[in-house]
């Protein structure tokens, strides 16, 4: 946010680097006073925003891509030094997020194309839905992908027409206040998009400040408390959560494939992502070979340093819970092949690999957000189905198999399934992304996605009038007797006609 005009905040907050511990840098923590000037403020540029023609807003976001594009290597940067994810890992996170600026920017005008509908039994009507912008979005985010996954939302809430005001999570708001500061420069409405910065204090803010939508992205704990804080002003609200996403591998999968997709899906941010593989289920044929590849690749992995394919966990809270749920795993009878509790140094977790997980265990029920990648043996396919839908969230889940994939696929409960890949729908920018249950609901992501962020208006336009009109009191005597004889007709169980045909029997 550029200036605050009421009660300006005097406290600051600091970004750390989990891998130093040194600060990174300072950020105002901004008073719900100055939530609410940069809430009015956007309302001012959405209400021009929203005048704009396709094309002059396609041509503003292409800018704002532009720009951030020239300045990946800075953004890469502050994303490595504040949430501890080696420097490539950032690269692909701006990647993938510069690709929503674009997919959302070319899809806009296609995605919220007014229709035409069916008219039904007014056949006399022209029935079109249309989509409009909703004003101002209050986007709220987390630290694990403090670029990628709120971009998820902005770049589609901008060009479906509306102003965002943006709160990153406390321990990563630095990357947010660069991204407000190119728009700034790159967008003609200097307020299209702001940033206001703080912890969870300045989130509620966010939430109670009338915005036109809160879509916010974090723990299924925090979601609640945003929706009863929405609820105050009926706020709508779109919720990506968290996950517990399991994997499927049935005896006719490609084992040394299946392996490294999970060993990706399971590692990848050090397990800090929602789509994370936290869960692995292994047709009993397969298990041991299985597990023996997926050691031998973690094996080869190194955890720190420049060249790590493992950072810093992002939070010394995070890695307190990997401990715990690597503590009651153990307890409970599991194995632990490589990493695990003793292996833990400071910020970082040495990938973790656990055999006879059990759901009785935190491992398999909890999300747990960190490198560890527990297997479970299972008899047949059903009983891999049965356990991975027997979870309170739903997001992501993978399957790697033969010809079969595809039927296990459709039985899982979930938003979204990768077959004989991992995280596959998240690349792909068409593709919805969201979940049911404690994961959330609403759709990010795709033509969904977009519509996500209008208002539906429905219009129905008389073309033509007929002699018999339903919406007037002025109705013949017999219209009783005429009735009686349409609902048979139409709906009973004599001969079904069509709109038109009853039209002309009714007038005659
Ligand atoms: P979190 O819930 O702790 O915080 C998320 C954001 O909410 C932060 O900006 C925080 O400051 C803010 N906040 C805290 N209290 C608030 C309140 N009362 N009102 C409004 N805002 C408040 O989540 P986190 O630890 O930052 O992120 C990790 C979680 O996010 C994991 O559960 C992960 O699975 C989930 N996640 C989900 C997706 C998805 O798309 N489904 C993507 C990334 C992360």
């Amino acid at each position: 946010m550029a200036t605050a005009t009421t009660t300006a905040s005097t406290e600051r907050l600091s970004s750390y680097n989990p891998a130093t511990g040194e600060v990174v840098g300072t950020v105002p923590i901004h008073t719900p006073a100055e939530v609410d000037a940069a809430v009015a403020r956007a309302r001012v540029a959405a209400q021009s925003w929203s005048t704009r023609s396709f094309e002059a807003r396609t041509e503003e976001l292409v800018a704002f891509r532009k720009a951030l594009a020239a300045q990946a290597d800075e953004l890469a940067s502050i994303i490595h030094r504040e949430n501890g994810k080696p420097e490539l890992e950032a690269l692909v996170e701006v990647m993938m997020a510069l690709g929503h600026i674009q997919h959302a920017a070319a899809r806009a005008e296609t995605a919220m194309a007014p229709r035409k509908v069916s008219s039904g039994m007014l056949a006399n009507f022209r029935a079109t839905v249309s989509y409009h912008p909703l004003g101002v979005i209050g986007v709220i985010g987390p630290w694990n992908y403090p670029l990628f996954t709120p971009m998820g939302s902005i770049a589609y809430a901008l060009a479906a027409g509306n102003a965002v005001v943006f709160k990153p999570s406390e321990l990563t708001p630095l990357i947010a206040v660069k991204v407000a500061e190119i728009a700034a420069k790159t967008f003609a409405l200097s307020d299209l998009l702001q940033v206001v910065t703080g912890a969870g204090a300045t989130g509620a803010a966010l939430a109670k400040a009338g915005v036109d939508k809160v879509a916010f992205t974090g723990s299924a704990a925090t979601g609640k408390r945003v929706m009863m804080a929405a609820a105050e002003r009926l706020t709508p609200v779109l919720l990506e959560l968290g996950g517990k996403d399991p994997m499927i591998v049935a005896d006719d999968a490609d084992l040394e494939k299946a392996a490294e997709a999970c060993v990706y899906g399971a590692l990848t941010n050090a397990g800090q992502a929602c789509i994370s593989v936290e869960r692995v289920y292994v047709a009993d044929a397969v298990h041991d070979r299985f597990v023996d590849e997926v050691v031998k690749q973690v094996r080869a992995l190194k955890t720190g340093g420049d060249d790590g394919h493992l950072g810093a966990m992002t939070s010394a809270a995070q890695v307190a819970i990997v401990r715990d749920h690597l503590d009651d795993a153990v307890a409970k009878g599991a194995t632990i092949l490589t990493g695990g509790s003793d292996a833990i140094s400071g910020n970082y977790i040495q990938p973790t690999v656990i055999t006879g997980a059990e759901h009785s265990m935190k491992v398999m029920s909890d999300e747990t957000f960190g490198p560890v990648i527990p297997i479970k043996r299972v008899g047949s396919l059903d009983e891999a189905v049965k356990l991975a839908n027997d979870s309170t969230y739903g997001l992501g889940s993978t399957v790697f198999a033969g010809k079969g994939a595809r039927a296990i696929a459709d039985k899982l409960r979930a938003g979204m399934t990768s077959i004989n890949s991992v995280m596959g729908f998240a690349g792909i920018p068409s593709l919805p992304f969201g979940g049911i249950g404690e994961s959330g609901f609403g759709r990010i992501h795709g033509d969904e996605g977009i519509r996500e962020f209008t208002r539906t208006k429905s219009t129905a336009e008389q073309v033509m009038s007929i002699p018999l009109n339903m919406m007037s009191f002025r109705q013949p005597k017999d219209m009783p007797k005429r009735l009686r004889g349409m609902i048979k007709q139409l709906y009973g169980e004599g001969v079904v006609a069509k709109a038109g045909d009853l039209w002309r029997r009714i007038r005659s």
